[in-house]
């Protein structure tokens, strides 16, 4: 799996200061341009984000570059409603040889049920360039490929969304997959906007886990190696 930050709103701390200073400021916006420092700009987003005013953080924006997820993980990701998606597509690119495709660690790990799996990879795919080669379109053949058949996906959300999307995906009810890619798109965005991401990462890392009964069980390691990564930067 890769996940590139491609782009960024240029100074996300200042769009969303900004736009904090300006809800509670009589200034004109000109004004309020340059009134801060970084420190400052820092400490107004930590205040305004701890009282629940996360509007201001949909002034800031991340798009990412995600390569070699399946598409159990891409359908995952797509069910984030604020966001926007490009999709590499199944009707206008073949799949040319074997496609390609993600063994889960757990039949990884067993290597009769491995054997099986990347047979039946091969059976699919053979039965794919047969349709193809008798003229089916690509937009049909496809019907035969796996959850399991990586794909490519372009996505941007907004700070807000981020913020939210780490809370349900980096939790360890999320799937690995969605997980390890979640925990990659959180090290980028702290990078590069760690102010707007104070607290980020799954809900028990700022309060009780809400799962109940079906929790993982051990939210203080799951804390421990959030803060881990949150203190890292
Ligand atoms: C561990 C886990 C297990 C899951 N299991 C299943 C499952 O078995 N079956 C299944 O179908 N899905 C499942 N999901 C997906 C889940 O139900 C959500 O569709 C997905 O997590 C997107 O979350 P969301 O709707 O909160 O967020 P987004 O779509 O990112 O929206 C963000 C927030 O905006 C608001 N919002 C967005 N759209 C609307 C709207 N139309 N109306 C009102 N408010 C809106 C909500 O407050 C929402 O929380 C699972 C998710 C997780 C993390």
């Amino acid at each position: 799996m890769k996940v590139i930050l491609l782009q960024a709103t240029p100074d996300p701390l200042k769009a969303v200061a900004k736009a904090a200073r300006l809800c509670y400021s009589s200034s004109n916006i000109m004004d309020l341009v340059n009134t801060d420092s970084a420190e400052e700009e820092a400490e107004l987003v930590a205040r305004i984000v701890s009282l629940g005013h996360h509007s201001v953080l949909e002034h800031a924006s991340f798009t990412f570059g995600i390569e070699g997820i399946s598409r159990v993980t891409s359908h995952q990701l797509v069910r984030h409603r604020i966001a926007s998606y490009s999709q590499q597509s199944q009707r206008y690119v073949k799949q040319k040889g074997q496609f390609p495709y993600l063994i889960p660690p757990t039949i990884q790990n067993n290597p009769g049920l491995r054997i099986e799996y990347e047979k039946m990879m091969g059976t699919i795919q053979q039965l794919y360039d047969k349709c193809i080669s008798q003229d089916i379109p690509a937009e049909d053949a496809r019907y035969l490929l796996p959850n399991a058949c990586e794909t490519k996906v372009i996505t941007t959300m907004n700070a807000r969304e981020l913020r939210h999307f780490f809370r349900l995906r980096c939790c360890r009810r999320a799937q690995w997959e969605i997980r390890e890619m979640a925990k990659q798109m959180l090290r980028l965005v702290i990078e590069k906007a760690q102010a707007l991401f104070q607290g980020a990462g799954p809900i028990c890392l700022v309060g009780p886990c809400p799962e109940g009964s079906l929790g993982c069980g051990n939210p203080e390691e799951v804390r421990i190696e959030f803060r881990y990564l949150l203190d890292k930067y």
